[in-house]
């Protein structure tokens, strides 16, 4: 019987992705690029980010001399902006401490700043065809399932023995098509729900397709504490412009531009009381990050065009990061998926005096807030 190693090779071979961007080449950057874009991502939202980012920073020199505002602003809209961070910074290590290049071996890899084990030995595979293991998300799910493998994998010494598996299952040979193969199974055959079992190719060798529970795996008992928080949003706009304060360096979209925020639609309804202009407040809605949802209420504040400059700054001088921009380049600038959306001028329906709300219509806006999944 051919091993679990050959049949995911001759599988990819006839069956895998073949025509995917990064798959056409064998350049460490680009690789890494792709690599970093699919964590938590999906393909056909990478497919629109990579080409782009490309043409903007060919490779790694490139990126490491970029300011950082420019390659959050690439960034935008992909999410788990961390990763974008990590990126710039792992891209200014190898030109500093390697000359520019990637070094050659998962282990180093795994040293710079951003590369996990698993994207390490994904490009140590696919780059200079080292024997190294993968175990992002989807091959978890992958092993856990062929081999039946019950430890908890909120547990560190349960995900220990998942890697002692991986490299165990390792070809000696053509570890790039088997590292593709097993990829390209979590994504298209071994899926969260409903795995198509009968079209996958090493089912003979599934323990969990043979027992009939393949959805038991991979097991996870302790799940992350949800937590939620409600701010108000501030949308301050004077012609075209639009006042954007830039977040701080550490938390939730850290060094991104965003809205002024204050803790209550209260708070922001007493500050606004006496202001110039005129505001409606736009509905509220809730952005799920991974651990939190988070409630927004957004009040869309126009400033009078003839107001004084010294009126105008007295306002927002409260937010001393901030800046104005045209909405251009707010555009261009790095902004999280809801900043962005809110940019665009709403026809100013349901425009109201920006009243103190009651307590209770407070609550019932929150109960009525849209609950969609957002993109972080
Ligand atoms: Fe996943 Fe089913 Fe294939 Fe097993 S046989 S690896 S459960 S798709």
């Amino acid at each position: 019987m051919p091993s679990f190693a050959a049949r995911v090779v001759r599988w990819q071979r006839t069956h895998g992705r073949h025509d995917l961007p990064w798959q056409r080449t064998r350049d460490p950057y680009r690789v890494w690029l792709s690599e970093v874009m699919l964590q938590q991502t999906q393909v056909a939202t990478v497919l629109r980010y990579y080409a782009p980012f490309l043409e903007r920073f060919p490779d790694v020199r490139a990126l490491a001399a970029a300011p950082l505002d420019d390659v959050l602003a690439r960034w935008s809209g992909l999410g788990y902006y961390s990763r974008a961070r990590n990126l710039h910074r792992c891209a200014q290590v190898v030109v500093s401490d390697h000359g520019g290049r990637f070094p050659g071996r998962a282990s180093a890899l795994a040293a710079l700043p951003g590369i996990g084990r698993s994207t390490a030995a994904a490009i140590a595979a696919f780059c200079f065809g080292e024997r190294a293991a993968i175990l992002d998300g989807n091959v978890k799910r992958v092993l856990a399932r062929v081999r039946a493998f019950d430890g908890d994998l909120a547990e560190p010494r349960a995900v220990d023995a998942l890697w002692r598996e991986a490299e165990a299952l390792l070809p000696a040979r053509d570890v790039d098509v088997y590292t593709q193969g097993l990829m390209d199974l979590g994504a298209t055959v071994c899926l969260a729900r409903a795995p198509h079992c009968l079209l996958c190719p090493v089912q003979p060798a599934c323990s969990a397709s043979q027992a009939g529970t393949p959805e038991v795996y991979p097991v996870k008992r302790r799940r992350a504490r949800r937590s939620a928080r409600e701010h108000a949003w501030l949308c301050l706009e004077r012609g075209d412009r639009v006042w954007l304060v830039q977040r701080p360096p550490s938390g939730i979209w850290a060094g991104l531009w965003s809205w002024p925020e204050l803790d209550s639609r209260e708070a922001l309804a007493a500050l606004s009381a006496a202001w110039p202009g005129r505001g409606h407040w736009l509905p509220s809605f809730t952005h799920v990050l991974t651990h939190l949802d988070w409630t927004l209420h957004p009040l869309r504040w126009t400033l009078p065009r003839a107001m004084r400059a010294a009126d105008v700054a007295a306002i927002t001088a409260r937010w001393p990061e901030g800046r104005w921009f045209t909405r251009a380049e707010a555009r261009d600038a790095g902004l999280p998926s809801p900043v962005r959306r809110l940019l665009t001028p709403d026809d100013g329906a349901a425009v109201v005096r920006a009243a103190r709300p009651s307590a209770e219509g407070n609550r019932r806006r929150a109960r009525a807030a849209s609950s969609g999944r957002a993109a972080p």
